[in-house]
């Protein structure tokens, strides 16, 4: 059988390469082969394939480069290994890009010479979507949220009263019927974003945040429209796509005239936002964009809010996400969350910006048919909170959760995932004098 795919689909393909930047053509041109990013990576930890390398991935988009943008790799390609688009490259390309990589970035931090492997990964990711080629798993995921405004195509109604029952509940817990879960508000300090698994399936952290934000008589309100900090499309690595969903953002910051716009606990969601987005949008914001993570250690060294740590007494771990952690810098302040708000918190090794990925990273959470991967993955970070002794994984993913509880139910860890706002409000404290100042 001939090849499916077209020269039209190669044309397009090819133009990541077009208008090349100096940081892309020293990742194409700069792996020495030394090997010693394969041991970091945790796709080849978990699987001991050869073929699933960083340094695989790396020479998989530098051979085409070579066939289609050197004079050396055009006349001799055998020679310089490069390699012409057909439906076996793009298999593997497909199974090596989307199915091995979860984007952690952690082979990039390892690299003997600093090959940006993770940027050549999504560059690769992004001639495949430009060919059409992204698993058709995680692109209805980001067809829901261009279809719907959020990726899990929750109805706005669904939503309203989801909020509605969380926000009598909350009045419930708080005795307070001052205690909102404002909807649609303009000229607001803040506009809280969520990342759709939580009026899904884990309520409890919009509650959670919701409670903070009372307590630190926060200015803040949630949009209807517009309230889905997850972007799908830098993992499949559409940039239009990527841009659309950035702008409704953007353009919702705008419509509601808030100050400052705070992206709920998802690491891949902080990043295409607070770093990606100017990128998408060839703006800068004018507006500060930052993580809850880094409002719930504001408040805590501000004092707005109260915590005592002896309301958590089991021992506690942490869990960094990639896109946060080594992608955003994001380290300290979820440890300083921590430190006010548990008895008993015991690191993993590696921790910090050395954290392997949960295996949920990179789109893996949608993409099912590499189900058995991502696991294998999980089983490291398994045996990483079983030494903890911990019985509580906190993280600042909604992600990063989804695929914890998932390794918790299959290596029968018996722990408990939480985000943490969800911390933060276990171990808040209000008394008296709090309640007669958050109601004045
Ligand atoms: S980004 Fe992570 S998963 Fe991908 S190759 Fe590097 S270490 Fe492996
Ligand atoms: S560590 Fe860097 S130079 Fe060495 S094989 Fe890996 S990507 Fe290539």
């Amino acid at each position: 059988m001939g090849n499916t795919i077209t020269d039209q689909q190669i044309t397009k393909g090819l133009t990541v390469f077009d208008n090349i930047d100096g940081k892309l053509l020293t990742a194409l041109n700069s792996c020495v082969h030394c090997g010693l990013c394969a041991t970091s990576c945790p796709v080849f930890l978990a699987t001991k394939d050869e073929k699933l390398t960083p340094a695989h991935k790396v020479d998989l988009v530098a051979s085409i480069y070579k066939k289609y943008c050197t004079f050396s790799g055009k006349l001799f390609p055998g020679l310089v290994s490069a390699k012409a688009i057909d439906d076996e490259l793009v298999e593997e390309m497909v199974d090596q890009l989307f199915g091995a990589c979860t984007m952690c970035g952690r082979c990039n931090i390892h690299c003997s010479i600093g090959v940006d492997i993770e940027y050549l990964v999504r560059t690769g990711r992004t001639m495949l979507a430009n060919m059409d080629k992204v698993p058709s798993t995680l692109q209805s995921t980001v067809d829901s949220a261009l279809n719907t405004g959020n990726n899990m195509a929750i109805p706005t109604e669904e939503f309203v009263d989801t909020l509605e029952w969380l926000e009598e509940d909350l009045q419930d817990d708080l005795e307070d019927e001052t205690a909102k879960i404002p909807l649609n508000e303009i000229e607001k300090k803040y506009l809280y974003t969520l990342n759709p698994r939580e009026p899904k399936f884990f309520p409890l952290s919009i509650s959670a945040m919701a409670k903070v934000f009372h307590v630190a008589k926060e200015s803040w309100t949630l949009s209807t429209k517009m309230y889905d900090v997850t972007n799908y499309a830098y993992f499949s690595g559409n940039p239009e796509h990527a841009k659309i969903i950035a702008k409704r953002l953007d353009d919702e910051m705008e419509e509601l005239k808030a100050e400052e716009c705070v992206l709920a606990e998802c690491g891949h969601g902080s990043r295409s936002f607070r770093w990606e987005a100017p990128n998408y949008l060839d703006k800068k914001l004018d507006y500060n964009v930052l993580t809850s993570v880094e409002l719930l250690a504001e408040y805590l060294r501000d004092g707005r809010i109260k915590t005592d740590p002896n309301l958590i007494e089991e021992v506690v771990t942490l869990h960094d996400p990639c896109n946060l952690v080594r992608g955003g810098g994001v380290i300290d302040e979820q440890r300083y969350i921590l430190s006010k708000t548990v008895k008993n918190f015991v690191e993993m090794t590696p921790h910090g910006t050395e954290s392997f990925c949960c295996g949920g990273g990179g789109g893996h959470l949608a993409m099912s048919e590499y189900n058995e991967r991502r696991m294998k993955m999980g089983e490291l970070k398994a045996e990483q909170i079983r030494k903890t002794g911990a019985t509580i994984v906190a993280t600042p993913c909604h992600n990063c959760v989804d695929q914890l509880i998932q390794i918790n139910h299959a290596f029968k860890l018996n722990v408990q995932i939480k985000t943490l706002a969800e911390i933060v409000a276990d171990s808040i404290v209000i008394n008296s004098e709090d309640k007669n100042r958050i109601q004045d």
